[in-house]
């Protein structure tokens, strides 16, 4: 009879187990991840407009030059800044070789001479600029185009934010439609039609004259000229409003403009004579706004009872350092907060509400943080995952929370489909006919999803 060989078998065995294991493993660990459920984001809901969306041409500019009468009256921080470009010149005469020579001397000095030409405005918080920005007194009727647009899209597979919705997810190659979603600011731009006198009446425009002069300055010593003629083409008027508070945030003019002149040349260049000559130039001019304001760094915030947890107050107004920051907290048996902004749970759960406010040339801004006091849910799993009923049949799912003292122990139940089976709000399934159908539920706090497999048997 043959020993059985104890040292030999040992080492087989232990492999034979171990491999047993790892198959087992790699079953339950692909069904776990099969199972598993992350967060589902919470339903998208756009924060509310403080007045109707303007939408007409007409409706578009009143609700601008609203916007804009608001900042005269409530006097925000307002500077402004331009920009100036020459796009070309061009000259009507036969010396080629000459008038480059001319145009490399002259340009750079005619550019710089238009942009210093240009006024920078600027008012602190409180100070009035009436006079230096003012509601548009355009009509309607000179626009070729007016829009009003807050939508942005974001991709429901990876999240990935654009202005416009690609055929395709370039993050993620997702190809069904993104979900669309509405800015807290609107972009409203203003297309103004080519020649209206209207462009003139709303921005520091500068007369024939003035243009003269300025060009005159620049090409001082190379030529003189007369009065040109001014010709406006792609006028457009564009702005930031925020449609939660109508306070505008931007306002700017951006235009190209052809001066037609008649060069006369001098000293060097005398044998030129007198020249006519076309210059384009590209300028756009732009007003920034802000407003005296602070905002929290969170608008709702949980917190584990007696956990602790800093909020930030972030202040626009010209000196943070120097301003003192009020904390309150609603029902102080629940949290309290400190003067730095450090808000401590207490033992107890439930709701209330922290602000923080400041006060600043003789108003008071303040913003809100909703807290939650509780034990907060971090996953979700059902009493069975696959059930299988014969039609008319029920059967009751029970909700198991992660942790098991999670607060907010409540969920919302769905079926895929209702034909084959239903669920009603207390989890218990009813089957209407064969087929298959997924009932899951999502718990109220956090959106965590469990499935259950229902299968109807004919
Ligand atoms: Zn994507």
């Amino acid at each position: 009879m043959k020993n059985f060989d104890f040292k030999k078998a040992l080492p087989r065995a232990v492999t034979i187990l171990l491999c047993i294991f790892f198959v087992a493993g790699v079953f339950w660990g692909i069904d776990s991840v099969l199972n598993m459920e992350g967060t589902l984001p919470p339903p998208y809901e756009a924060p509310k407009s403080l007045s109707p969306r303007p939408q007409t041409p007409q409706e578009i500019l009143t609700y601008l030059n609203t916007s804009i009468t608001k900042a005269l009256n409530e006097k925000p921080r307002f500077s402004s800044s331009t920009n100036c470009k020459l796009n070309g010149y061009s000259f009507q005469t036969t010396d080629e070789a000459l008038l480059t020579e001319v145009a490399q001397h002259v340009g750079g000095s005619v550019e710089k001479s238009v942009e210093d030409s240009f006024l920078s405005v600027s008012a602190d918080f409180g100070e009035d600029f009436t006079g230096k920005v003012n509601p548009l007194r355009l009509a309607a009727d000179s626009l070729v185009s007016a829009e009003c647009l807050c939508e942005y899209y974001v991709c429901p597979v990876c999240g990935k934010e654009d202005g416009v919705q690609p055929e395709e997810c370039p993050e993620c190659g997702n190809k069904d439609a993104w979900e669309e979603r509405c800015r807290d600011e609107y972009t409203i731009t203003l297309l103004i039609e080519d020649g209206s006198s209207a462009v003139a009446g709303d921005f520091t425009l500068r007369s024939p004259q003035e243009v003269a002069t300025i060009i005159r300055d620049g090409a001082a010593g190379f030529f003189s000229c007369d009065e040109p003629k001014l010709q406006y083409r792609n006028a457009q008027i564009t702005a930031r409003v925020n449609r939660l508070t109508n306070q505008i945030l931007s306002l700017s003019f951006k235009k190209e403009t052809v001066v037609s002149l008649n060069l006369d040349f001098t000293g060097d260049f005398a044998s030129l004579g007198i020249v006519p000559a076309e210059i384009e130039a590209e300028d756009s001019y732009t007003f920034d706004f802000t407003w005296p304001g602070l905002s929290l760094s969170a608008r709702e915030l949980s917190l584990a009872p007696k956990k602790t947890e800093a909020l930030v107050a972030a202040l626009t107004c010209s000196d943070p350092v120097n301003t003192t920051v009020r904390w309150s907290i609603a029902d102080e048996s629940i949290a309290v907060v400190d003067s730095e902004g450090y808000v401590k749970a207490g033992k107890n759960t439930g709701q209330t509400t922290v602000t923080a406010s400041f006060d600043f040339q003789g108003k008071t801004y303040s913003d809100t943080c909703t807290l939650f006091v509780k034990e907060s849910v971090e996953g979700l799993d059902l009493s069975k995952r696959r059930l299988t009923l014969s039609a008319g049949e029920t059967a009751e799912l029970k909700t198991k929370f992660s942790p098991k003292k999670a607060t907010i122990q409540t969920v919302k139940w769905y079926t895929s489909d209702e034909t084959v089976a239903t669920v009603d709000p207390n989890g218990l399934v009813t089957a209407a006919a064969p087929g298959s159908a997924e009932v899951y539920a999502v718990t109220d706090d956090g959106y965590f999803k469990a499935t259950c497999r229902i299968e109807v048997k004919s």
